[in-house]
C-alpha cells in the first residue's frame, strides 16, 4: 500500500511536547519564541487600551457622538484580546502571571487622560493609540503571511478594524481641532463595539 505522505513528520506519535502547527511554522521559517512573545505585547496593548479608553470615554461626556464611537473602538479592542490571546496559548505561550508585568510590556505607550482632559486632547491620545495598535498588526501580519495563516487571520482580521478606528478619529479630530471635513467612511455599529471582523465568539459558540 503507498504511504501517505503526511502520516508522520516532525513530531513523533504520542510526542505531547511539540505541535505539528508550530513545527511547520518553523520549518516555513517562523521564528515562534520572536512571534509568541510579540503577540503577547501586542495582547498587553489591546487589554490597557481597553482599559483606558473606559476612562478616556467617561471624560467625553457631553460629546454623546464621540463617546458612542470611542465605545466602538473601546470594546473592540477588547474583541481583539479575546480573539488573539488563545493563539498564545496554542502556539505554547502563556499570558504572564502577573498583570503587572503584562501592562508594563504592552506593545503601545499608556493612553493616559489628557490634562486638560478636553475633547481635543482625548481625540488626539485615542488617535495615537489606534496609529500603534495599525502598526503592530501590521507587523503581525508581515512576520506570519504565507507561512502561518491562523494568526495571520487573526491579525488581518484585527488590522481591518484598527484601519477603520484610526479613520474615525481622524474625522472627528479633524473636525474637532481644525474644523476641517475629512470623512471616515464610518458606518454605525449594528450594536456596540460589534467587532465585525474580529469577534471570536463565532469561532467558540456558533
Ligand atoms: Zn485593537
Ligand atoms: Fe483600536
Amino acid at each position: 500500500m503507498a504511504e501517505k505522505k503526511h502520516a508522520s513528520g516532525i513530531v513523533a506519535s504520542g510526542d505531547l511536547t511539540k505541535r505539528v502547527g508550530v513545527e511547520q511554522m518553523r520549518a516555513r521559517g517562523v521564528d515562534v519564541e520572536q512571534l509568541i512573545e510579540l503577540l503577547i505585547d501586542a495582547a498587553g496593548a489591546e487589554f490597557t487600551t481597553y482599559y483606558y479608553y473606559t476612562i478616556l470615554r467617561m471624560y467625553l461626556a457631553g460629546n454623546e457622538d464621540y463617546k458612542e464611537i470611542c465605545e466602538d473602538a473601546r470594546l473592540e479592542d477588547r474583541s481583539h484580546f479575546e480573539l488573539i490571546t488563545p493563539r498564545i496559548y496554542e502556539l505554547g505561550g502563556s499570558l504572564p502571571r502577573d498583570i503587572r508585568d503584562f501592562a508594563d510590556r504592552a506593545g503601545c505607550p499608556d493612553a493616559y487622560l489628557p490634562d486638560p482632559p478636553t475633547a481635543e486632547s482625548i481625540l488626539s491620545v485615542l488617535l495615537d493609540a489606534e496609529r500603534c495598535a495599525v502598526r503592530t498588526w501590521n507587523e503581525v501580519c508581515d512576520l506570519t503571511f504565507g507561512k502561518d495563516p491562523r494568526t495571520y487571520d487573526m491579525a488581518s482580521r484585527i488590522l481591518q478594524e484598527e484601519i477603520e478606528h484610526e479613520a474615525w478619529f481622524i474625522e472627528l479630530l479633524s473636525m474637532e481641532r481644525d474644523g476641517d471635513v475629512r470623512p471616515s467612511g464610518h458606518f454605525r455599529r449594528g450594536t456596540p463595539g460589534a467587532s465585525p471582523y474580529s469577534k471570536n465568539t463565532g469561532f467558540y459558540n456558533p
